[in-house]
């Protein structure tokens, strides 16, 4: 490991990702899993060092604290989790002087086309065997080495307010973030992937949970009397529109998903997402559902349709707000980097603060290919990613 010319906040990267903290689905606690909180009490103390303000630790692991400045205040989020979708740790980060090619790893490899853009460059990750958690480890590093800058300038820039949200891999980052307790009128999260990335777009959502009633009999005496609702989930799956799943849809494209059906003849219960960037659209997806549904299940008042969850896209907030995303690209033009605005075929805790009327958009942290075990850094990038926090400051105090 050559460290010499390493960036702070990549030092300070290193250390957090050493703190395995992933969110465990099967723990309704929050935060789900110890090392959310190990890694929340280790920031409280960084933050109570550099002399930040009002930091607090709520019971629920959501860190707050402020950066004093003029007004308004500004917010910047990250998440303390990594996801469970890749083995969480322990992460062995390996720092690498790229010159170009795959990397190869003790176990496994890392073979990405945006590398390319990375040569000269410190990429780091994980031994191959656990995820790397830039995302977002990587956030919280840019969000705590502008804290510490930004605390040495105080009249010049406006307010921070900071946040990091537990289990936001769960769907559950912002449920326990009190949004009027927070103060600020435009937040955001700093959760996005390479250097540029400006995301202030994402899907509207519809969770659905499909109940289909059937009738049980014994098989051989079933004619004219089962229904079968085994059966009758199959074929509300298979009669989905073949160009609106997830599998065969990309860049502005919806998509209907079908993502567990569990069942017996008696009873089949399906969990139904419905994706896409405009809420007419997915209002007739909602449509196409409870069509399909109603041809499929002839008998009236055998099934139902609950909503179990979604979020708002983004760009609702945002379009109330439009010099949110303005001060944004200022800031990265500012520090030499070059915007790259694109939807996000997902949401954020920004879209769940969409929610709450609060513009929220995503900024790069310099991580890419999130989820797996070939998840990478880029040392410079990240560096980049704070000075695009404090540049935000600044701007928003001008
Ligand atoms: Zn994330």
């Amino acid at each position: 490991m050559k460290m010499k010319n390493l960036p702070r906040a990549a030092e300070r990267f290193l250390r957090y990702v050493q703190i395995n903290t992933q969110a465990d689905p099967l723990c309704a606690e929050s935060p789900s899993s110890k090392g959310q909180w190990k890694l929340a009490q280790v920031l409280v103390e960084e933050l109570a060092q550099m002399g930040a303000r009002d930091i607090e630790l709520t019971p629920q692991g959501v860190v707050l604290a402020t950066i004093p400045g003029r007004e308004p205040a500004v917010g910047f989020l990250a998440h303390l989790d990594t996801s469970p979708a890749a083995p969480g740790g322990p992460v062995k980060p390996l720092l690498h002087e790229y010159q170009g090619g795959k990397i190869i790893l003790p176990s496994g490899e890392v073979d990405h086309p945006l590398l390319a853009k990375a040569v000269g460059c410190t990429v780091i990750t994980s031994d191959g065997s656990t995820l790397l958690g830039a995302d977002d480890k990587a956030g919280i590093a840019a969000i705590m080495d502008a804290a510490q800058r930004l605390l040495a300038e105080p009249e010049a820039h406006a307010t921070v307010r900071i946040a990091f949200t537990p289990d936001e891999e769960l769907g559950r980052g912002t449920d326990h973030l009190d949004v009027v307790k927070f103060g600020v009128s435009a937040a955001y999260t700093v959760d996005g992937g390479a250097l540029g990335e400006l995301e202030w777009e994402n899907f509207y959502a519809q969770n659905l949970r499909i109940v289909i009633q059937g009738k049980s009999s014994h098989t051989g005496d079933a004619k004219g009397r089962m229904v079968n609702a085994v059966r009758l989930a199959g074929n509300f799956a298979s009669s989905l529109p073949a160009v609106a799943l997830p599998e065969t849809t990309a860049g502005r494209e919806g998509f209907i998903h079908v993502d567990s059906i569990r069942g017996s003849v008696e009873k089949a219960e399906l969990e139904v997402l419905l994706r896409d960037f405009s809420s007419q659209g997915l209002a007739q997806k909602r449509s196409l559902v409870e069509n399909l549904l109603a041809g499929i299940v002839s008998e009236p008042g055998s099934y139902r349709v609950e909503e179990t969850g979604g979020y708002l896209n983004m760009k609702e907030a945002v379009a109330k707000n439009p010099q949110v995303v303005e001060l944004a690209r200022q800031a990265m033009k500012r520090v030499g980097v070059v915007p790259w605005e694109k939807p996000i075929r997902g949401g954020t805790d920004g879209a769940m603060l969409a929610k709450a009327g609060l513009p929220c958009p995503n900024l790069f942290t310099g991580g890419v290919d999130p989820h797996s075990r070939s998840e990478w850094l880029v040392a410079q990038w990240l560096q980049r990613a704070a000075d695009v926090v404090v540049t935000i400051a600044r701007l928003w105090g001008e």
